[in-house]
């Protein structure tokens, strides 16, 4: 092993992985190095990767060259598109994934890049000189020096697992804690740490379901998937062996919910074992029995967990209840009456490092060379932390490579609202992405994500020439088709204002017979691949034409409030009439810009009005 590279890369889950190829690929040389290399890519929680928010997220990774779009698309077992019948500002493509094919996938692709080396063992302490990273060393003594490091190690930073009143140190179940790292990054970079609650489901045995009583939920038959590339971009990765399986929907009953308010007092929860937050938005069984009584009984789906295995993830299960209360309020759902379980579930507790600490380009505001990204940042899901990880990558690889960082804008992508949103505001539970936290939806769609950020991609080194120039024709195919749809009239209208007249998500196949105006006009569009998307795009623009170029108006006025820089430095006492709480606030957040300052929980818009006018005296 070579004793300096440029990027060190602490963890091997969603966020270190889509850094180190990110680092990889801009041609830094790269260290990974993970706790267990078996575990590269684990999925900890549910077997799947995309759905709300998070599928625009895997979009805008695959636009920009990353990896978890392709490798979910060899080990899909079942392709959703969610939200079909709503608008196309909230379509999100969903994969039920093969756990262990993912997993495998991920590891061979890194392992075949040319600019990454890994390594299994655990990184203890960080080197120091000068406030500035200079490498880090690990369990066995190694001293690995490097330019610049991230650091993505989830939930293992003194990770804490509950089975109802029995808790035992660990990162998940099956991998031992990260407890040294913890404390280097209190002691050695004076973070202030805080502490966050997430938790998971029990797995059951497939031989031991009874899925008559379970309504089947089929895949989608499209040929839909993530990637917006065509094959041969990638190195040959483990495809899953079917790509059609059902998933499962079952009510939980009376007796479930019965089950859990006899057994409160064994909750870590309720007894306040568990001290760290949990997120609101994916809450415990108990949770959802406790807070909506109302409800006599919940949705629950059995989801595959690989196309080789038995298990099955019971989703909206989660508990932290004792295993033999899980095995009670398990055989009192129809259908499990029966079932086996193979993996308890649990919660896990773990610390994290507030975001408030970060610029947006994720690097650590008092260490110049040193990135975070993933759930230590405060987020939960794969994507959210696979989406962190390309940036915290790309930007590590800039700085050993003497550029400066670059950022990603709230206007361009979901992973720009969700950087913005954790540098600017309190982060006091997980964070997840939702469609409803972007203020420009209409514009950050999945199936838009290469016209939004490949140019900044290939600009940056992300994307490399033979995927540039599949974009560029692909964008001046476009171009083409909605040029001549905006001028080209038929009976006295545009063939853009005709196309309005379709039913809502007409297949291209079907729609060249019901055309309102003759097939011939659009020569262009044929029933290919290339062609059913600028058919998705010709419908997205007809619908909505008005509201687009309402959003983009928006957007270009957000820009040059984006464009007003706040110096690092500048001194905030000097504004008189400023509130106190905004003053406080803007001094823990430094924001860059005027805009970010405007997003800061509690900085009035009179306040703005007088930031303003000091920055305009300063310049
Ligand atoms: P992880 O995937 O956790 O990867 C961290 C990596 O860092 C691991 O490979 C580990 O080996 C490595 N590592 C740690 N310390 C060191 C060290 N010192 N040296 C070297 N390597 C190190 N997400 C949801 O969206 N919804 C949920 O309901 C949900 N429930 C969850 C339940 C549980 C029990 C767990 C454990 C996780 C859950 N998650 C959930 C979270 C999801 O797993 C994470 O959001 C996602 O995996 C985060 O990715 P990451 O890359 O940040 O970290």
């Amino acid at each position: 092993m070579m004793n300096f590279y440029d990027v060190v890369v602490i963890g091997a889950g969603h966020a270190g992985c889509e850094a180190a190829m990110a680092s990889a690929r801009i041609g830094a040389k790269t260290l990974l190095i993970t706790l267990n290399m078996d575990h590269i890519a684990q999925m900890s929680c549910n077997p799947a990767i995309g759905g709300i928010a998070k599928g625009q997220v895997v979009r805008e990774i695959d636009a920009m060259g990353g990896a978890m779009g392709i490798v979910t698309d060899s080990a899909s077992i079942q392709f959703r598109m969610l939200n079909r019948t709503k608008g196309p500002a909230v379509w999100s493509p969903r994969s039920q994934c093969d756990k262990v094919c993912y997993q495998r996938g991920m590891k061979l692709w890194l392992e075949q890049m040319p600019q990454v080396d890994v390594l299994q063992s655990e990184v203890t302490a960080f080197l120091m000189d000068n406030g500035k990273i200079t490498g880090v060393t690990n369990q066995f003594g190694d001293e690995i020096h490097c330019a610049a490091a991230v650091v993505t190690t989830g939930t293992f930073l003194n990770g804490k697992l509950h089975y109802g009143l029995r808790n035992f140190p660990g990162g998940r179940a099956g991998d031992f804690p990260s407890n040294s790292l913890s404390a280097a990054l209190g002691e050695q970079l004076k973070l202030r740490l805080g502490r966050l609650k997430t938790g998971t489901p029990a797995r059951i045995l497939a031989k031991t379901i009874d899925f008559s009583q379970m309504a089947r939920q089929e895949c989608d038959s499209a040929e839909e998937r993530f990637s917006c590339w065509s094959a041969g971009h990638s190195p040959a990765l483990p495809e899953a062996v079917r790509h059609d399986l059902p998933c499962y929907q079952v009510y939980s009953t009376d007796e479930t919910a019965e089950i859990v308010r006899r057994n409160l007092q064994y909750s870590p929860m309720y007894q306040g074992v568990i001290k760290g937050i949990g997120t609101r938005y994916c809450p415990s069984f108990e949770d959802k029995v406790v807070r909506f009584p109302q409800h006599p009984r919940h949705l629950l789906f059995l989801e595959p967990e690989g196309a080789q295995t038995e298990e099955y993830y019971i989703n909206g299960l989660s508990t932290s209840l004792p295993p033999e209360v899980q095995r009670q309020l398990i055989h009192s759902v129809p259908g499990m009456e029966h079932a086996v379980l193979s993996r308890y579930a649990y919660a896990i507790e773990y610390d994290f490092v507030f975001p408030d600490q970060l610029e947006r380009t994720l690097r650590i505001k008092s260490c110049d060379n040193l990135f975070t990204a993933g759930q230590i940042n405060g987020t939960s899901g794969y994507e959210e932390a696979a989406g962190q990880g390309l940036l915290a990558g790309l930007n590590a690889a800039r700085i050993a490579q003497g550029k400066s960082p670059v950022e990603l804008g709230r206007d361009s992508s979901y992973i720009g609202v969700m950087i913005d949103d954790l540098t600017t505001k309190d982060i006091i539970e997980p964070y997840r992405l939702f469609t409803s936290r972007a203020e420009y939806r209409l514009v950050l769609r999945q199936d838009n994500a290469d016209l939004r950020l490949s140019e900044f991609a290939y600009e940056t080194g992300l994307l490399p020439e033979s995927k540039y120039r599949e974009f560029c024709a692909y964008r001046s195919a476009l171009t083409e088709v909605l040029e001549l749809c905006r001028s080209r009239r038929h009976a006295g209208k545009s063939l853009l204002v005709h196309l309005k007249d379709l039913p809502d998500n007409t297949p291209l196949a079907e729609a060249t017979v019901r055309l309102p105006f003759p097939a011939g006009l659009l020569p262009e569009l044929n029933d290919d691949r290339q062609g059913r998307r600028i058919w998705r795009e010709l419908q997205v623009e007809a619908r909505y034409d008005g509201y687009l170029q309402r959003e983009a108006a928006e957007i270009s006025r957000l820009r040059k409030l984006e464009t007003l820089q706040i110096p690092a430095d500048f001194d905030y006492d000097r504004i008189k009439g400023l509130s106190n709480e905004s003053r406080s606030k803007l001094l823990k957040v430094r924001p860059t810009t005027l805009a970010q300052a405007g997003r800061i929980d509690g900085v009035t818009p009179a306040d703005i009005a007088l930031l303003q006018v000091a920055l305009s005296r300063k310049n």
